[in-house]
């Protein structure tokens, strides 16, 4: 490999990286400003960033649309994936979107970290006293 394109590279996961280090960072803020678990403010996280990647994937689309529109022939394949891509970011925001309705309905055991129901006395899993 060219080295210009390893140093790159590098210097493109550094950035990645940094950037992880940066969410967790503004995840645990958000968790203990709003005081909800660090799980569900790294959801949310989530959440938004899919939308945003989903507008930018819409916007992609447009151009598509409206180079059709100008007589450029369009690329079908490309379409397609994007459309595909648009269609699993609503999925996992689903998912995401599941998950924190579950954990705002639950209490984590503080011995086996399984979810229990809030009114539970006892960890139906590991039986350690529920605390409040
Ligand atoms: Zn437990």
């Amino acid at each position: 490999m060219d080295d210009k394109v390893r140093d790159l590279i590098n210097r493109i996961r550094e950035t990645a990286t940094i950037a992880a280090d940066a969410a967790e960072a503004a995840a645990k803020q958000v968790s203990q400003r709003t005081g909800e678990t660090l799980e569900i403010a790294k959801l949310n996280m989530k959440v938004f960033d899919l939308n945003t990647e989903i507008g930018v994937s819409q916007r992609e689309i447009g151009k598509i649309v409206y180079d059709t529109h100008r007589g450029r022939t369009a690329d079908e394949e490309k379409l397609a994936s994007i459309l595909k891509g648009i269609d699993e970011k609503y999925e996992e925001i689903e998912a995401c979107k599941t998950r924190i309705s579950e954990l705002k309905k639950s209490v984590t055991c503080q011995c086996c970290g399984e979810l229990c129901g809030k009114g539970d006395q006892f960890c139906k899993k590991c039986g350690a006293p529920i605390s409040k």
